[in-house]
């Protein structure tokens, strides 16, 4: 074992002993009387009689999945295997080249990408078993050979979003390293992050102004995604791997990295400002722009063992605010598909510290959100139910359900005033008045129970 981990991917270590050339007939006239032993004994059965050659020979026409299959039957056998995948490159060069786009190739189809990431799949579990008994430095070293040969940098790849490469590799990462320890995990991520640029660009993104390097924020979106990302298989796995991105950096470029990995994205091009000055056309976009958000925060938010809530509130705000504040209905419709749990506490914290014009204006847009996206509104009457539970003192209490009030009222002379006809929004208005109408009803039904049931 110690001599196959210092001799890794070193063809040596598998052709044990270097022979003279001499003729195999002479050498088995010489060995007949124990080559029957020799086949009965030996490791590999009676394939072991067949010089290394020709053992490779045959293993040319056994198949991926064979192979990787072959790998688990025994010692010897997996140790040839080593060496044959060792001798012949893994990944054909061709197929490499195949997963990028030029400006002469055009989108995979579906079914094509499914069967690249098998094939991808299938590599991987070669070499996982193939290589069980090396130590993590010397596999990782390995992965970071084949990473080379995929980054679309080095190859002539003109369409990093339609490009199949890098989800290809992000496959056979998590395959190859499928079951291994946090610490091995964590490793995994380190070696690939000194490997590339990926340090130095996210260094480059965060400290600069948003948008500034348009290209370089998207190749880091797509890395971290396709390579680290998009192949969890769980939740937990998820949490993991975005805190191994995340904990390096403070809560505030935490957030801006949440926002490149997640944030809307039109044409390879990171919507920074679309949060800051304008709000969803209508459900779909709704969805479009803030669920991939939500959920990585509420996946954040489960993983306790490296989120604690403050953490999780101090995450929101700063995304929420980032790069400029974000208009009062974006906060409340992230707010709203984050999770109760979540929001709460945020609201709660907010009424603790005597924030009333900021928890108005957002108890308004949950109305606005919910009428625009048909949710029910007792998730608002809900919320006021946490925020006024928060306050201590009835006066305070008060003040905060006037100013609900009144905030609908200076929204709607607001929109009256503001609005052009001509900028395609003329249904705020709609909603705004809606959502008032809707919550107004909620509220006189509260009022006048006692007659409404009997
Ligand atoms: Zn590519």
């Amino acid at each position: 074992m110690k001599r196959l981990r210092s001799s890794v991917m070193d063809i040596k270590a598998f052709l044990q002993c270097k022979k003279l050339r001499r003729s195999h007939r002479l050498e088995a006239k010489e060995n007949s009387g124990t080559q029957t032993e020799k086949m009965k004994l030996g490791s590999l059965g009676h394939f072991s009689v067949l010089p290394l050659e020709l053992k490779f020979f045959i293993l040319r026409y056994l198949t991926v999945e064979d192979l990787s299959i072959l790998t688990i039957t025994s010692k010897a056998m997996r140790n040839l295997i080593e060496g044959y995948r060792v001798l012949m490159p893994l990944i054909p060069s061709d197929l490499m080249k195949r997963l990028h786009i030029t400006k002469t190739s055009q989108a995979f189809p579906h079914d094509k990408q499914k069967a690249f990431l098998d094939t991808f799949y299938r590599l991987g579990l070669l070499t996982k078993r193939s290589t069980c008994l090396y130590a993590t430095r010397d596999r990782l070293k390995f992965v970071n050979e084949i990473l080379t040969k995929m980054m679309c940098n080095n190859s002539d790849c003109d369409n990093l979003t339609q490009c199949m490469s890098l989800a290809c590799f992000g496959k056979f990462l998590h395959t190859v390293i499928a079951g291994w320890d946090d610490s091995e995990c964590q490793r995994t991520y380190d070696a690939i992050a000194h490997h590339t640029c990926l340090l130095k660009n996210v260094k480059l993104v965060i400290n600069s102004k948003p948008g500034t390097h348009v290209q370089t924020e998207h190749e880091v979106r797509t890395f971290l995604r396709r390579v680290i990302l998009d192949h969890c298989q769980s939740i937990v796995d998820r949490a993991f791997w975005l805190g191994r991105i995340l904990k390096p950096w403070p809560m505030v470029h935490q957030a801006r990295i949440l926002f490149l990995l997640y944030g809307p994205e039109i044409n390879g091009e990171i919507q920074w400002y679309e949060f800051c000055v304008s709000t969803p056309v209508n459900p779909e976009q709704s969805a479009k722009h803030f669920g991939e958000l939500a959920n990585a925060v509420q996946i954040l938010h489960g993983y306790r063992r490296e989120w604690t809530e403050d953490d999780i509130i101090s995450i929101l705000d700063e995304l929420t605010n980032s790069p400029e504040e974000w208009m009062a209905e974006n906060v409340a419709h992230l707010f709203i598909l984050c999770g109760d749990v979540i929001t709460s506490k945020m609201l709660i914290s907010k009424a603790i510290n005597g924030r009333t014009v900021e928890l108005s204006t957002i108890t308004t847009s949950f109305c606005v959100v919910c009428v625009k996206n048909s949710f029910s509104l007792s998730y608002v009457l809900g919320m006021i139910h946490n925020i006024i539970g928060a306050m201590d003192k009835p006066k305070d209490r008060l003040h905060y359900l006037n100013s609900l009030m009144d905030m609908f009222r200076e929204l709607i002379l607001d929109l009256h005033e503001f609005s052009d006809q001509e900028d395609g929004r003329e249904n705020d208005m709609y909603y705004m008045v809606t959502a008032l109408s809707e919550f107004t009803k909620k509220i006189v039904v509260l009022a006048f129970k006692n007659m409404l049931t009997s």
